[in-house]
């Protein structure tokens, strides 16, 4: 993509509004825009890494063998009547408002009231389960405060899974796959989350959260600085200092980001909706479902406040909205010609490559930018570097002169990691 032809363009000052590390730097570099607290656009590089992100998500989902569905954002009163969360969601605050007539409706911040009645339909005896399913959808959250960017928005991106069980067994073996992909998730994301237990609700003692620690985040853990054993704050018996139940190191106390959180349902929804299947004898039993969330927006905002430096951003190469920013120094029309090639030459390669061609940009400001929108490599052409290009990771000081061919081998071989 040629940098001219980006109708974004980065801002010489971050905005003054923002407290929160990644909505600065996500909005001074171009990749979101703000329309309200909590609200934001995605701008050409921004949706790019969001999608990096949720392609990233869904290959871990359709990995457990999860299928993929939409459910509406929009939903009608009766179904959350149901399960008495029209009137009381806990402590989400839901939007809600009327349609025509007195119909109401309300936007949905997560779905078991959606999915539980919709499988009833195909789901009827053992020989159904187990099965899950996922979208990856906006959700919608009256959230009080949304200061933070991405990490809280009021409507965001969220991952939600929902699987269906016959037993605990069942739920209980699937439950464990699927933190074994979260793992996997974050550390492809170039997050390190930490396996946190957090409160479970009636069915089970304890639901997971994956806390990312950074001193930006909003949650509090307990944390064991010898076998990374967590707990979050708001349940546990334990303070900072007292010694960890499994491995008798100290707690430290932490401030964390929750970006994503699985939980065992049990019958809660199965009985509300009376989801039921028939058993071999044919006994019809509740069946027992769990629910997952990852936050795509919030794990961007993530990544934003872990990865970046003074100077800018610092995107790791799985969620970079291209792989490498070849900058092109001066126009001279030699020059313009080698830069053109070098950049055809990464492209016809498989090479995603942001190109600063703009002219009347001094070099300087180029490589301000560059730093500022964090592209994990960076090569230079210029009067200079004669047939070679200057390579360069986001975050080192170290040049290397290369031959387009030397590139491209280093590419082929994928030593091209930051
Ligand atoms: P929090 O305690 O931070 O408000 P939550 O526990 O209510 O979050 P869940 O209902 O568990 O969130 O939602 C699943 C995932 O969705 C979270 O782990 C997080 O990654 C993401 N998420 C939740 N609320 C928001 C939000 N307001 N903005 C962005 N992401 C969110
Ligand atoms: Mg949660």
């Amino acid at each position: 993509m040629r940098q001219s032809a980006l109708f974004t363009r980065t801002e010489r000052v971050a905005p003054a509004d923002e407290p929160s590390v990644n909505a600065r730097l996500l909005q001074q570099a171009g990749y979101v825009d703000k329309l309200a607290a909590g609200i934001y656009t995605y701008l050409p590089l921004g949706l790019s890494v969001l999608k990096a992100i949720q392609n990233i998500v869904r290959e871990e989902m359709l990995a457990l063998g999860a299928q993929e569905i939409l459910m509406p954002a929009l939903n009608p009163k009766e179904v959350w009547a149901a399960t008495g969360r029209w009137q009381d969601p806990g402590p989400v605050v839901m939007y809600q408002f009327k349609g025509h007539g007195q119909t109401e409706y309300g936007l949905g911040w997560t779905h078991e009231e959606i999915v539980t009645p919709m499988v009833k339909r195909f789901l009827h005896s053992y020989r159904d389960l187990p099965f899950s399913v996922f979208q990856i959808q906006d959700k919608f959250r009256n959230e009080p405060r949304a200061k933070s960017g991405l990490l809280r928005g009021r409507e965001f991106s969220m991952k939600d899974l929902y699987s269906f069980h016959r037993d605990a067994a069942d739920l209980d073996a699937f439950y464990d796959r699927v933190m074994m992909a979260y793992r996997r998730v974050y550390e492809r994301c170039g997050l390190q989350a930490v396996v946190t237990e957090a409160s479970g609700g009636a069915f089970a003692k304890y639901s997971h959260e994956f806390q990312v620690v950074t001193p930006y985040g909003e949650d509090t853990i307990f944390l064991c600085t010898g076998c990374a054993y967590a707990q979050n704050r708001e349940i546990s018996q334990y303070h900072a200092g007292d010694a960890c139940p499994k491995c008798g190191q100290a707690f430290v106390e932490a401030k964390a980001i929750e970006v994503g959180n699985i939980f065992k349902l049990g019958t809660r929804f199965s009985e509300a909706f009376h989801l039921s299947y028939l058993d071999e004898q044919g006994k019809a039993s509740p069946v027992l479902m769990g629910c997952y969330g990852i936050g795509p927006s919030r794990v961007m905002g993530a990544i934003a406040e872990i990865h970046h430096d003074e100077h800018g951003l610092r995107w790791p190469a799985s969620v970079a909205p291209f792989h490498l920013h070849v900058l092109r120094l001066g126009s001279d029309p030699a020059v313009m010609k080698r830069a053109d090639a070098v950049v055809q030459a990464l492209e016809k390669a498989g090479v995603s490559v942001l190109y600063d061609d703009r002219d009347k940009v001094t070099a300087g400001e180029k490589f301000h930018d560059a730093d500022l929108i964090g592209i994990p490599w960076r090569a230079v052409v210029s009067a200079k570097t004669g047939e070679a290009v200057e390579l360069k990771a986001r975050g080192s000081d170290a040049l290397e002169q290369l031959t387009v061919p030397a590139l491209l081998k280093k590419i082929h071989l994928g030593n091209l990691k930051p």
